[in-house]
Protein backbone atom coordinates (compact mmCIF):
# COMPACT_ATOMS: atom_id res chain seq x y z
CA UNK A 1 0.00 0.00 0.00
CA UNK A 2 1.43 3.54 -1.04
CA UNK A 3 -0.24 6.85 -0.25
CA UNK A 4 -0.26 10.17 -2.71
CA UNK A 5 -0.17 13.28 -0.29
CA UNK A 6 -1.82 15.42 -3.04
CA UNK A 7 -1.30 18.81 -0.70
CA UNK A 8 1.18 19.82 1.82
CA UNK A 9 3.39 22.86 2.37
CA UNK A 10 6.73 21.45 3.41
CA UNK A 11 8.79 24.66 2.74
CA UNK A 12 5.72 26.50 4.09
CA UNK A 13 8.68 29.07 6.25
CA UNK A 14 11.78 28.47 7.38
CA UNK A 15 10.68 26.25 10.38
CA UNK A 16 9.08 23.92 8.18
CA UNK A 17 12.03 23.68 5.75
CA UNK A 18 14.42 22.74 8.43
CA UNK A 19 11.71 19.89 9.55
CA UNK A 20 11.46 18.89 5.76
CA UNK A 21 14.19 16.37 6.22
CA UNK A 22 12.47 14.30 8.80
CA UNK A 23 9.08 15.68 7.83
CA UNK A 24 9.67 13.43 4.75
CA UNK A 25 11.73 10.93 6.08
CA UNK A 26 8.86 9.97 8.52
CA UNK A 27 6.75 10.20 5.32
CA UNK A 28 8.19 7.36 3.40
CA UNK A 29 8.39 5.33 6.27
CA UNK A 30 4.63 5.62 6.57
CA UNK A 31 4.42 4.84 2.18
CA UNK A 32 3.76 8.30 1.53
CA UNK A 33 5.88 7.64 -1.50
CA UNK A 34 4.33 10.93 -3.21
CA UNK A 35 3.86 14.69 -2.11
CA UNK A 36 2.72 17.89 -3.66
CA UNK A 37 4.38 20.64 -1.97
CA UNK A 38 2.45 23.93 -2.32
CA UNK A 39 4.54 26.61 -2.81
CA UNK A 40 2.77 30.26 -1.88
CA UNK A 41 5.89 32.56 -1.78
CA UNK A 42 8.82 33.41 -3.13
CA UNK A 43 10.41 31.48 0.19
CA UNK A 44 8.48 28.34 -0.14
CA UNK A 45 9.11 28.01 -4.28
CA UNK A 46 12.81 28.85 -3.72
CA UNK A 47 13.10 26.11 -1.09
CA UNK A 48 10.77 24.03 -2.57
CA UNK A 49 13.10 23.58 -5.77
CA UNK A 50 15.55 22.47 -3.53
CA UNK A 51 13.58 19.88 -1.72
CA UNK A 52 12.32 18.63 -5.22
CA UNK A 53 15.89 18.10 -6.51
CA UNK A 54 16.98 16.32 -3.09
CA UNK A 55 13.84 13.67 -3.21
CA UNK A 56 12.46 11.56 -5.45
CA UNK A 57 8.06 11.88 -5.58
CA UNK A 58 8.11 15.45 -4.16
CA UNK A 59 6.49 17.54 -6.90
CA UNK A 60 5.87 21.23 -6.86
CA UNK A 61 2.98 23.44 -7.23
CA UNK A 62 2.48 27.33 -7.02
CA UNK A 63 0.53 30.24 -7.38
CA UNK A 64 -0.64 33.29 -5.59
CA UNK A 65 -3.09 31.74 -2.62
CA UNK A 66 -6.30 34.08 -2.52
CA UNK A 67 -4.21 35.90 0.81
CA UNK A 68 -0.51 36.29 -0.11
CA UNK A 69 1.71 38.01 2.07
CA UNK A 70 4.18 38.09 -0.16
CA UNK A 71 5.99 41.55 -0.49
CA UNK A 72 7.45 40.95 -3.59
CA UNK A 73 4.44 39.66 -5.89
CA UNK A 74 6.10 40.46 -9.70
CA UNK A 75 9.42 38.78 -8.40
CA UNK A 76 7.28 35.70 -6.90
CA UNK A 77 5.35 36.31 -10.82
CA UNK A 78 8.87 35.81 -12.22
CA UNK A 79 9.90 32.99 -10.07
CA UNK A 80 6.98 30.98 -11.14
CA UNK A 81 7.28 31.22 -14.52
CA UNK A 82 10.66 30.57 -15.03
CA UNK A 83 10.13 27.20 -12.93
CA UNK A 84 7.01 26.58 -15.35
CA UNK A 85 9.63 27.36 -18.16
CA UNK A 86 11.79 24.57 -16.76
CA UNK A 87 9.60 22.26 -15.89
CA UNK A 88 9.59 22.08 -12.26
CA UNK A 89 6.07 22.73 -11.57
CA UNK A 90 3.16 20.12 -12.09
CA UNK A 91 0.45 22.09 -11.04
CA UNK A 92 -0.93 25.63 -10.62
CA UNK A 93 -2.18 26.39 -7.07
CA UNK A 94 -2.90 26.70 -4.75
CA UNK A 95 -5.23 29.87 -6.20
CA UNK A 96 -9.22 30.97 -4.95
CA UNK A 97 -11.41 33.12 -3.62
CA UNK A 98 -11.41 33.18 0.13
CA UNK A 99 -14.19 35.82 1.42
CA UNK A 100 -14.41 33.96 4.55
CA UNK A 101 -11.11 36.13 5.36
CA UNK A 102 -10.87 39.92 4.07
CA UNK A 103 -7.17 40.73 4.03
CA UNK A 104 -7.42 40.76 0.69
CA UNK A 105 -10.53 42.57 -1.33
CA UNK A 106 -12.80 40.55 -3.20
CA UNK A 107 -11.60 42.46 -6.45
CA UNK A 108 -7.90 42.07 -6.33
CA UNK A 109 -8.41 37.90 -4.77
CA UNK A 110 -10.52 37.92 -8.48
CA UNK A 111 -7.83 39.69 -10.56
CA UNK A 112 -5.39 37.09 -9.13
CA UNK A 113 -7.49 33.74 -9.54
CA UNK A 114 -7.80 34.97 -12.91
CA UNK A 115 -4.55 35.47 -13.51
CA UNK A 116 -3.68 31.93 -12.63
CA UNK A 117 -6.01 30.71 -14.39
CA UNK A 118 -4.83 32.08 -17.76
CA UNK A 119 -0.88 30.51 -16.35
CA UNK A 120 -2.51 27.36 -16.24
CA UNK A 121 -4.32 27.33 -19.79
CA UNK A 122 -0.75 28.41 -20.96
CA UNK A 123 1.36 25.60 -19.72
CA UNK A 124 -1.52 23.26 -19.91
CA UNK A 125 -1.69 22.64 -16.45
CA UNK A 126 -3.96 21.31 -13.72
CA UNK A 127 -4.86 23.80 -11.02
CA UNK A 128 -5.53 23.48 -7.04
CA UNK A 129 -7.74 25.65 -5.70
CA UNK A 130 -8.62 26.96 -2.49
CA UNK A 131 -12.75 28.33 -2.27
CA UNK A 132 -14.06 29.12 1.33
CA UNK A 133 -17.60 30.84 0.69
CA UNK A 134 -16.91 32.31 -2.97
CA UNK A 135 -18.56 29.08 -4.58
CA UNK A 136 -20.57 31.16 -6.74
CA UNK A 137 -17.93 33.34 -7.95
CA UNK A 138 -15.79 30.66 -8.28
CA UNK A 139 -18.20 28.52 -10.78
CA UNK A 140 -18.60 31.67 -12.25
CA UNK A 141 -15.21 32.38 -13.32
CA UNK A 142 -14.11 28.87 -13.84
CA UNK A 143 -17.39 28.75 -16.45
CA UNK A 144 -16.12 31.71 -18.19
CA UNK A 145 -12.08 31.26 -17.84
CA UNK A 146 -11.74 27.69 -17.31
CA UNK A 147 -13.61 25.42 -18.70
CA UNK A 148 -13.33 21.36 -19.37
CA UNK A 149 -9.86 21.99 -17.81
CA UNK A 150 -8.21 19.39 -14.76
CA UNK A 151 -8.96 21.09 -12.06
CA UNK A 152 -8.89 20.09 -8.22
CA UNK A 153 -10.97 21.66 -5.42
CA UNK A 154 -8.75 21.15 -2.23
CA UNK A 155 -9.44 20.69 1.13
CA UNK A 156 -13.55 20.12 0.34
CA UNK A 157 -15.33 21.91 3.45
CA UNK A 158 -18.62 22.96 0.67
CA UNK A 159 -21.69 21.13 1.31
CA UNK A 160 -23.31 18.52 -1.21
CA UNK A 161 -24.88 20.98 -3.36
CA UNK A 162 -21.70 22.70 -4.25
CA UNK A 163 -19.73 19.42 -4.17
CA UNK A 164 -22.54 18.53 -7.04
CA UNK A 165 -21.96 21.62 -8.93
CA UNK A 166 -18.43 20.46 -8.95
CA UNK A 167 -18.37 16.72 -9.93
CA UNK A 168 -20.93 18.27 -12.79
CA UNK A 169 -18.17 20.09 -14.36
CA UNK A 170 -15.74 16.75 -14.09
CA UNK A 171 -13.49 18.31 -11.57
CA UNK A 172 -11.87 16.54 -8.75
CA UNK A 173 -12.12 16.71 -5.11
CA UNK A 174 -9.63 16.57 -2.13
CA UNK A 175 -10.66 15.71 0.91
CA UNK A 176 -8.06 16.47 3.96
CA UNK A 177 -8.02 15.49 7.66
CA UNK A 178 -11.12 17.67 8.53
CA UNK A 179 -13.48 14.76 7.51
CA UNK A 180 -11.82 12.70 10.47
CA UNK A 181 -13.15 15.53 13.25
CA UNK A 182 -16.07 14.35 15.34
CA UNK A 183 -18.20 17.41 13.93
CA UNK A 184 -17.98 17.17 10.17
CA UNK A 185 -21.17 15.37 9.81
CA UNK A 186 -21.89 17.23 6.53
CA UNK A 187 -18.36 16.42 5.52
CA UNK A 188 -18.84 12.77 5.97
CA UNK A 189 -22.21 12.99 3.93
CA UNK A 190 -20.28 14.95 0.99
CA UNK A 191 -17.83 11.77 0.81
CA UNK A 192 -20.47 9.59 0.02
CA UNK A 193 -21.85 11.47 -2.63
CA UNK A 194 -18.05 11.72 -4.65
CA UNK A 195 -17.50 8.52 -6.93
CA UNK A 196 -13.93 7.22 -5.89
CA UNK A 197 -12.85 7.94 -9.72
CA UNK A 198 -13.11 12.01 -8.64
CA UNK A 199 -11.21 11.62 -4.73
CA UNK A 200 -7.78 12.69 -4.17
CA UNK A 201 -6.66 12.45 -0.26
CA UNK A 202 -3.93 15.48 1.59
CA UNK A 203 -2.69 16.81 4.54
CA UNK A 204 -2.58 20.40 4.22
CA UNK A 205 0.45 19.79 6.72
CA UNK A 206 1.54 21.47 8.73
CA UNK A 207 -2.34 22.65 9.26
CA UNK A 208 -5.34 21.08 9.86
CA UNK A 209 -3.92 17.55 12.04
CA UNK A 210 -6.57 14.57 11.67
CA UNK A 211 -8.63 14.13 15.11
CA UNK A 212 -6.21 11.52 16.72
CA UNK A 213 -3.35 13.66 15.98
CA UNK A 214 -5.06 16.64 17.52
CA UNK A 215 -2.57 19.37 19.26
CA UNK A 216 0.59 18.34 16.99
CA UNK A 217 1.56 19.48 14.13
CA UNK A 218 0.46 17.87 11.28
CA UNK A 219 2.97 16.56 8.30
CA UNK A 220 2.23 13.87 5.34
CA UNK A 221 2.83 10.54 7.69
CA UNK A 222 -1.00 11.20 9.22
CA UNK A 223 -2.23 10.97 5.66
CA UNK A 224 -3.88 7.35 6.69
CA UNK A 225 -5.75 8.91 8.92
CA UNK A 226 -7.71 10.27 6.30
CA UNK A 227 -7.53 7.17 3.96
CA UNK A 228 -8.80 5.18 7.00
CA UNK A 229 -11.77 7.68 7.58
CA UNK A 230 -12.84 7.83 4.09
CA UNK A 231 -12.72 3.34 3.64
CA UNK A 232 -15.04 3.71 6.85
CA UNK A 233 -17.56 5.96 5.12
CA UNK A 234 -16.80 4.01 1.22
CA UNK A 235 -17.54 1.15 3.23
CA UNK A 236 -14.43 -0.44 1.54
CA UNK A 237 -10.51 -1.03 2.76
CA UNK A 238 -8.05 1.58 3.20
CA UNK A 239 -5.87 0.02 0.44
CA UNK A 240 -8.66 0.74 -1.76
CA UNK A 241 -8.43 4.23 -0.88
CA UNK A 242 -5.09 4.68 -1.31
CA UNK A 243 -5.05 2.89 -4.68
CA UNK A 244 -8.05 4.90 -6.32
CA UNK A 245 -6.54 8.40 -4.57
CA UNK A 246 -3.09 7.12 -5.89
CA UNK A 247 -4.11 6.59 -9.43
CA UNK A 248 -6.32 9.67 -9.30
CA UNK A 249 -3.51 11.76 -8.53
CA UNK A 250 -1.43 10.47 -11.21
CA UNK A 251 -4.07 11.07 -13.75
CA UNK A 252 -4.66 14.51 -12.45
CA UNK A 253 -0.81 15.81 -12.61
CA UNK A 254 -0.07 13.77 -15.36
CA UNK A 255 2.60 11.53 -13.29
CA UNK A 256 3.63 8.88 -15.93
CA UNK A 257 5.70 6.79 -13.42
CA UNK A 258 4.09 4.87 -10.50
ZN1 LIG B 1 -2.80 24.70 1.43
Amino acid sequence: MKFFDSHAHLSFDEKSYLEADEVITRAKEKNVNKIINICSDLYALEKGLILKEKYKGIYLASAIPPHSEEKNLELFLESIEKALIEKQIIAIGETGLDYYYDFVDRTTQKKYFIKQLELAKKYDLPVIIHIRDAFDDFFEIVDEYYKNKKLLLHCFTGDKENAKKVLDRNFYISFSGIVTFKNAKNLKEVVKMVPLDKILIETDSPFLAPQNKRGKKNEPSYISETAKELAILKNINIEEVANFSYQNSLSLFNILCS
